[in-house]
């Protein structure tokens, strides 16, 4: 048996068949054309998956179901992708609905990082574990959250939105409105800008910690502040969750140790519960393909 993944993106969406062991057998790329109305779309991708099954001789009563994963907000009890600001078309798009008129299979929506968190869950970093964190550090930030072999997707499927949590209000204004949220301080993009202003021309993440390596004198003090207002959003997420493993993906988690062992010190040193600050930090395994395998491991039986 298998699954369809199916994750939506602001520039591109993917498809992959998927086995009940994690390996994907077949996949596909679109890009999202953002002109396009979102059903015209809906009818592309559901034309696409067809042509993905059939190309791979898969029928559909050979599939658990259909799992999409789709930025936020959403609500997935009604399998809605509701205003996410990165889909500026797809407004109350009720997706699960278009789909389920070309497919007879289960259909579940779940946003995109609790789809990352249940792939890492299912088949990568913490597979191992009944209670999980899965954090995602790219252009924004957010989480999903396993507790008991369970997604907890919260009344709407939007729990783990911790981006928007506040860490330091003296960072300034967050697109939410708020001051210091975890996002506006610690994402690839908070990075990128705050760096570039520092230094007067463009430098993108990737090379703000190739600078950090080297001792710049303007980036150490700044980035060394970043990541231990990282520490104290970990902090409070292992105080809120309990969780056995946080693991981290997205674009930032590549510069690894130089982002991990302070993280992980700052950790040990502040969570009260000492045992709890041992708590394993860990890259994500999946990465560039847990969005669209995790979209399909949530119609295979969890664990
Ligand atoms: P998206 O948010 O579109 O899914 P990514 O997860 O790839 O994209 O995240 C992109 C962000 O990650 C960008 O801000 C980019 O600069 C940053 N990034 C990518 N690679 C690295 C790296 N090796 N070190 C630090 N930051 C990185
Ligand atoms: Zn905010």
């Amino acid at each position: 048996m298998y699954a369809l993944g199916i994750d939506i993106g602001g520039t591109k969406i993917a498809l992959a068949i998927v086995t009940t062991q994690g390996t994907v057998i077949g996949q596909d790329k679109l890009a999202t054309d953002q002109m396009i109305e979102p059903k015209e779309m809906i009818d592309t991708i559901a034309t696409r998956a067809k042509h993905l099954l059939l190309a791979h001789n898969i029928k559909e009563d050979e599939l658990y179901g259909i799992g999409i994963g789709a930025p936020g907000p959403l609500d997935s009890e009604r399998g809605m992708i509701t205003y996410p600001p990165n889909l500026p078309r797809w407004r109350n798009v009720p997706i699960v609905k278009l789909m389920a008129t070309h497919f007879s299979v289960p259909i579940r929506l779940e946003n995109d990082a609790s789809a990352a968190a249940v792939a890492e869950h299912t088949f990568g970093a913490s597979k191992d574990y009944n209670d999980s964190l899965y954090v995602t550090i790219s252009t924004g930030i957010g989480a999903g959250i396993i507790s008991g072999n369970t997604l907890i997707s919260g009344s709407k499927g939007n729990a783990g939105d911790i981006g928007h949590m506040v860490i330091d209000p003296s960072f300034g204004e967050c697109v939410c409105g708020q001051y210091g949220c975890f996002e506006h301080i610690c994402s690839g993009t908070a990075i990128s800008r705050e760096v570039s202003k520092l230094k007067g021309i463009n430098i993108s993440t990737e090379e703000a910690f190739r600078l950090y390596e080297t001792h710049d004198a303007d980036i150490v003090p700044y980035l060394d502040t970043v990541i231990e207002r990282m520490g104290m959003a970990f902090v409070s997420l292992i105080n809120t969750l309990d969780p056995e493993i946080i693991v981290v993906g997205g674009g930032v988690s590549q510069a690894g140790d130089r982002l991990f062992k302070p993280i992980r010190q700052y950790v040990k040193r502040f969570t009260l519960n000492k045992e709890a600050g041992d708590t394993p930090i860990v890259l994500a395994k999946l990465n560039q393909e847990a969005g669209v395998i995790g979209a399909a491991a949530l119609s295979f039986p969890l664990k």
